[in-house]
């Protein structure tokens, strides 16, 4: 895998920054859905089921957006110093076209499948 230019690095930059914007502006929607379901309520218990598993879910996607928000802000910091685009984990350069798709991702292509596995 090839090192990053300066041009895709710039390009990255820039694909970082507003996919920091687009996450924390989902953050900020989501903080409504997340609050308890009140159990009190005069609901079925079918469909007060369906409000916790709603709330399940919310809170998943908010986690994994928290998640994906902080490997946003460590990939702006490595862009800082000089340090972005490689793996944390082999150091290998992880390659444009990867990072094209997932500028924060902090692993390359070989070692996110052995995470995974
Ligand atoms: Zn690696």
């Amino acid at each position: 895998m090839d090192e990053l230019s300066p041009e895709e690095v710039k390009t990255l930059h820039a694909a970082l920054l507003q996919l920091q914007k687009d996450l924390q502006a989902l953050l900020d929607s989501t903080t409504e859905s997340v609050q308890t379901v009140d159990l009190d309520q005069p609901i079925g218990r079918l469909s007060r089921m369906d409000a916790i598993q709603q709330q399940k879910m919310a809170k998943a996607n908010r986690a994994a957006h928290q998640l994906r928000a902080k490997q946003v802000v460590v990939a702006l910091s490595a862009i800082e110093k000089g340090e972005y685009g490689f793996c944390k984990l082999c150091e290998e350069p992880i390659g444009f076209k990867r990072l094209s798709a997932k500028p924060e991702a902090p692993f390359c292509v070989n070692c996110q499948a052995k995470k995974e596995n």
